[in-house]
């Protein structure tokens, strides 16, 4: 099975559940959503004119549209050739769920990675069942039903109070489940959303998740 790569990368992840763990992030490229602050466009589409070698994406270090087609082994043996320590994979987008990612999910942990998968939550899942499953629900984006009972943790973007009604309408899906975690996320480091959000998260004890890798400047 071969994924369109936008980028493979080792850093700490910044956001949710898993924040401050070191980890490799394969970003793929495709997302169909379209959401209006999305800060990652440069992987909406998959033009051809784009398409770069596997040697090339391991040493970008700028976010653009290029991409590399590759297949699972190819993958496995290029994180495992960087000699990077991080145990923990991140896989993301785009919306990675566009693809089936159960060959690379169940191809990672075979070698010894956990996974993890940031999703919109509007495609259908197909991972490894031990696959930590992060859904971000997008407003007035169609979130599945299938999604919400798959997820692991919730990570909803917050930009006005007025959002936090979708959020409900979602939460009234998983009714009394607790191992869920529901995190609140301000969009774009704006003052007013994190000032919202850790209000929300005081009043409703969920958790705060403000994207540190965007205040220590890292990847
Ligand atoms: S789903 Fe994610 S990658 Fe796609 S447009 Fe929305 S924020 Fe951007």
């Amino acid at each position: 099975m071969y994924y369109p790569v936008n980028e493979m990368f080792q850093t700490i992840q910044g956001e949710g559940y898993y924040s401050g763990i070191p980890s490799i992030f394969i970003r793929l490229q495709g997302c169909p959503v379209h959401c209006k602050w999305c800060d990652t466009k440069h992987t909406w589409t998959c033009s051809d004119t784009n398409k770069i070698s596997i040697e090339e994406l391991i040493k970008k270090n700028i976010s653009n549209k290029t991409w590399s087609y590759i297949d699972v082994k190819t993958i496995i043996f290029n994180i495992k050739k960087q000699k990077w320590k991080a145990r923990h994979i991140v896989i993301t987008g785009g919306e990675p769920c566009i693809y089936n990612l159960s060959f690379l999910t169940y191809g990672l942990e075979k070698n010894g990675f956990t996974c993890q998968i940031e999703t919109s939550g509007t495609k259908l899942i197909s991972c490894s069942f031990n696959t930590w499953v992060t859904v971000s629900p997008k407003k007035h984006k169609n979130t599945l039903y299938s999604s919400i009972l798959r997820a692991n943790e919730i990570k909803y973007p917050v930009l006005k109070k007025e959002d936090l009604s979708y959020l409900d309408a979602i939460l009234s899906i998983l009714k009394n489940r607790k191992n869920c975690h529901i995190f609140l996320q301000p969009i774009s480091q704006n003052k007013e959303s994190l000032k919202i959000c850790i209000e929300t998260c005081i009043i409703r004890n969920w958790r705060l998740s403000i994207q540190i890798h965007k205040y220590i400047l890292i990847r």
